[in-house]
């Protein structure tokens, strides 16, 4: 029968499982961020012609929004100014909340725009 004796590891041994055990909790999150800036980058990008992105009028450069279309459309809204928009301040193009498995421009537009929180 096995007591907790028995399962005990003498100091030094525990000691190098803590360390192999925090190593391998820190290489898997580095390993977990790298992944996810990878797949980041390799999105494909949105296209103009995807059901969806016509559905909420998604273009690439946000100064082409149909006004007459989209009268809520200011100048300042952006891709990158999006609370969706899931890319950094140096990422061309990134994912997208509203587009799974995809990556819009950071100056693009769609009307499903929600700022960012002040
Ligand atoms: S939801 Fe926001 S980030 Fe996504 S395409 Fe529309 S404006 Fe751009």
């Amino acid at each position: 029968m096995m007591t907790s004796k028995t399962l005990s590891l003498p100091t030094t041994s525990r000691r190098q499982f803590l360390k192999v055990a925090v190593f391998g909790a820190g290489a898997a999150a580095l390993s977990t961020v790298l992944i996810g800036k990878a797949r980041a980058a390799d999105l494909p990008h949105l296209t103009l012609d995807d059901a969806t992105a016509k559905a909420l009028g998604y273009v690439e450069d946000h100064t082409k929004v149909d006004a007459a279309k989209y009268p809520n459309h200011q100048s300042d809204q952006d891709c990158a100014a999006c609370n969706f928009f899931q890319g950094g301040d140096n990422d061309e193009y990134a994912a997208c909340t509203l587009f799974p498995g995809k990556a819009v421009h950071r100056n693009g537009w769609c009307s499903g725009y929600a700022p960012k929180p002040a």
